[in-house]
């Protein structure tokens, strides 16, 4: 019986929780485990939730949960069938059972597990169903409105089993009645473990119904059926790959001739007892849909969740995506929610915004991302021998993830991509360094003289100013991520590059993020969202400051024009690979002994090829492009007005050069008491202010040397630098020492934000600086015997 079912003062013992597997993990984390006694501390009618006691602790369920978990009772003992297993003297009514019987019986009522089998037509699964009920110890049928399903039970390694022959179906959309009949089986009856039954010699379609079983959060197994004829059309599958990557247990079966069939059943008695069995890969993974399409699946999910009647039975996330899939069935079910109203107004809304965004229905956006899923999976774990020549993905896929062919292509397109974003960039820069001078000049000449003056035009004019002239260069470079990633190639490009993130404990996927790192490195850290593995994820998070962000390119290109013209880009090449370098020795380092987690596989999605709309290129660039703005109005502009008044106080007018009066300020004592730590580098008192003020926004280095080295913010920089008194080789150092000092603020709340902790975001400010000043120290030291 169900744990619902029990009154006030009842006692039951656990026998299994039924449902989804988020539904199951959250009751299973409260306690409610097998074989574990529960008392209902009081259960009114009309009373909702019931209050019971498990584990010495009072938990409050809903009537819907509570009726999701099976127990066996003392009252449901006086029914005949049970009692028949109980010695005699333990039959009559007035004898209360203790818990150690009820416990044996729960744990023998366990022994049954309840199976389904879900396919597309043809796929065998009667076959297999015939075989393995082969004993025909009771075979029924039992039908629904319109269609019929086959019942059989049998025993296997002590388990009984109960067995179901669902219709053949191609997907679990309200298409068909077959369709609505076996995802109404699934959620109302909760079979403990499914049976996917797939052809394997037609993967590609049979996969799409197991990526909608995926989404439900069912405990599965995959039935690779047909296996003989995988084998004798000569194609190859690493089908444990492939179970591992998607997290579904794979078996190899024939069911004509019954071979692998004892597996499977192993396979299923393991993942029911949760075994630590070798075929224990079930693991739920969520498939990601591209960004634009979870943005909409999360938005639906949140209105979906405040109802919390609906978690127990549905898995949040399957209802959404089902809802933005129109499913009718679904709808008129979710109109009966409480939140109905509003959950479809959200949906709707969401639709609304993929149909103008992306300019597809959500309806086909949803199917492609799913196709997408397994193209990425089986790229990586099939082997066709006759290539499928008929579609154009296949052929461009052949070249750009080709293994040799996919780097000189990729390469290419950085290429264009860096090289746009400085020549294309360079005109609008121009045009805006000419706005903020015109717009310094009319300020000069209109304003009455006095510190406000001052601070507008050194403060937020020298120091904002400074900084939006690279607007340009981050939205070009935008522009070309946003391509790369709407057109499909990114997620090709993270595809080749898997096997080297590999090498450095990551994933393919890392790759994205640590590219847009190059433009600024806060997109580029809630880029990292999409890695699946969370191990992944964090240490991508911490490396990714070391990408050298377009916000240091000015310090460089100052410090390079100035100290190493004939070497110019040799010496940028440099920094930009030493950034890279040690984020790769960082990333090792920290798979190793830093973040705790499994190395498990996921599916690198490959979305079919689509030309992006402008809207949605658009969209993304200025999305990415707003960010930068809104960094520019908030910490930039309140750091720069910081500097500036550290550096105009105290005793503002009582020297007589600039410079002198800048090194009596607060920030000419900060830098001076700071001068002892940074002396082993190279570095003066002013280049310990830059690398202060680059705290705030690496943008703001430049400027602040500006203000310090001339006492005039606006001077261009071929002037400044030729009045910066170091040597090369000091030169060298302050650059590798900004490219990996502590990232900027912006960036610290970012890896906040998306860790879930400041300690992440702390560790990464202090191991930054700590390495920054080592290697720093070195090259200085080492140089300076040298040279
Ligand atoms: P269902 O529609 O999923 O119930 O599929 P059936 O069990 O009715 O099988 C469809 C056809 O495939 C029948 O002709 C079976 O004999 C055949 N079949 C089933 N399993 C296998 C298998 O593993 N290998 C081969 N070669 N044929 C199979
Ligand atoms: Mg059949």
């Amino acid at each position: 019986m169900r744990l619902s079912e029990l009154k006030t003062g009842e006692k039951g013992v656990i026998v299994k929780v039924l449902g989804h597997g988020g539904f199951r993990k959250r009751i299973v984390e409260m306690g409610f485990i097998k074989g574990k006694t529960v008392e209902v501390l009081l259960n009114a009618p009309l009373r909702d939730p019931i209050k019971y006691k498990v584990m010495g602790y009072e938990i409050s369920l809903r009537r819907q949960e509570a009726a999701l978990i099976e127990v066996v009772s003392q009252t449901e003992l006086a029914d005949a069938n049970l009692s028949a297993q109980l010695p005699q003297e333990t039959l009559s009514e007035d004898i209360r059972l203790d818990e150690a019987t009820l416990q044996r019986i729960a744990l023998g009522k366990r022994r049954t597990i309840n199976v389904a089998l879900v396919g597309n037509p043809n796929c065998g699964k009667t076959s297999l169903f015939n075989i393995a009920s082969g004993s025909h110890e009771h075979v029924g049928n039992y039908s629904g409105v319109t269609v019929d399903a086959k019942e059989g039970f049998f025993d296997y390694r002590g388990y009984h089993f109960r067995l179901v022959d669902l219709p053949g179906t191609y997907s679990l959309s309200a298409y068909s009645p077959e369709e609505i009949y076996v995802r109404r089986h699934i959620i109302d009856q909760t079979p403990d473990v499914i049976i996917n039954v797939v052809d394997s010699s037609n993967l590609e379609r049979n996969l799409y119904l197991t990526a909608q079983l995926i989404d439900m959060n069912v405990r599965m197994v995959i039935a690779l059926n047909m296996y003989d004829e995988l084998q004798a059309s000569g194609n190859r599958l690493d089908h444990q790959q492939l179970g591992t990557i998607i997290g579904v247990p794979m078996v190899p079966t024939v069911s004509r001739t019954g071979r692998g069939i004892n597996e499977l059943f192993d396979t299923i008695i393991g993942l029911y007892d949760g075994l630590d069995s070798e075929h224990q890969i079930y693991r739920h993974i969520h498939i990601n849909h591209g960004p634009e399409l979870e943005r909409s699946i999360e938005a639906v999910q949140r209105v979906i969740k405040q109802d919390p009647s609906v978690r127990s039975r549905y898995s949040t996330r399957f209802l959404a995506i089902k809802l933005l899939e129109n499913d009718r069935d679904l709808e008129q079910t979710v109109q009966g929610f409480q939140g109905g109203a509003d959950i479809m107004a959200e949906r709707d809304k969401e639709e609304a915004r993929l149909q103008t965004v992306l300019g597809e229905d959500s309806e086909q956006l949803i199917t492609d991302a799913k196709y997408g899923f397994i193209a990425g999976a089986l790229r990586e774990t099939f082997e066709e021998k006759a290539e499928d020549t008929e579609r154009i993905t296949h052929y461009i896929d052949a070249v750009v993830t080709h293994r040799l062919w996919g780097f000189p292509v990729f390469f290419l397109f950085l290429y264009v991509m860096f090289e746009g974003t400085f020549i294309l960039g360079d005109y609008p820069m121009q045009g805006i360094e000419w706005l903020v001078a015109k717009l310094g000049e009319v300020v000069s000449t209109t304003m009455a003289e006095g510190p406000l003056k001052d601070l507008i035009i050194d403060g937020i004019i020298g120091g904002v100013g400074g900084v939006i002239v690279f607007l340009p260069n981050i939205l070009i470079l935008y522009f070309f991520i946003s391509l790369m990633e709407d057109s499909g190639y990114m997620a090709r490009a993270a595809f080749i590059m898997d096997k080297i993130m590999h090498k450095m404990g990551l994933h393919g996927k890392s790759f994205i993020p640590l590219i847009m790192g190059f433009g600024c490195n806060v997109p580029a850290i809630m880029a990292s969202r999409t890695i699946e593995n969370r191990k992944s994820r964090l240490v991508t998070m911490l490396i990714t400051p070391l990408m050298s962000c377009s916000a240091r390119l000015p310090i460089y290109l100052l410090l390079v024009g100035a100290f190493f013209p004939h070497h110019a880009s040799l010496v940028l090449l440099i920094i930009y690979a030493v950034g890279i370098l040690l984020a790769v020795l960082a990333a090792r380092v920290f798979c190793r002994f830093l973040v705790k987690g499994d190395d498990t596989p996921f599916v690198m999605e490959l979305p079919p090829y689509r030309v992006p709309t402008s809207k949605a290129i658009l969209r993304h660039t200025w999305e990415k492009g707003a960010q930068y703005l809104r960094k520019m109005g908030g910490i930039i502009m309140v750091a720069s007005i910081v500097i500036w008044a550290l550096g105009y106080y105290p005793h503002h007018d009582a020297y007589s050069s600039a410079s002198e009066q800048q090194e009596h300020s607060y920030i000419g004592m900060i830098g001076k008491t700071l001068e002892p730590a940074i002396e082993p580098l190279g570095f003066d008192w002013r280049l310990g202010v830059g690398i202060l003020s680059g705290v705030g926004a690496k943008e703001l280095v430049v400027s602040t040397l500006g203000v310090l080295y001339t006492g005039e913010s606006d001077t261009d920089e071929v002037d400044l630098a030729h009045r910066l008194p170091l040597t090369p080789l000091v030169a060298f150092c302050y650059m590798l020492f900004v490219l990996i000092y502590f990232p900027c603020i912006a960036t610290l709340a970012a890896i906040r934000g998306e860790s879930g902790h400041w300690k992440w975001a702390i560790f990464t400010a202090v191991y930054t600086t700590a390495l920054a000043w080592i290697i720093t120290f070195l090259v200085y030291q080492v140089g300076r015997l040298i040279i």
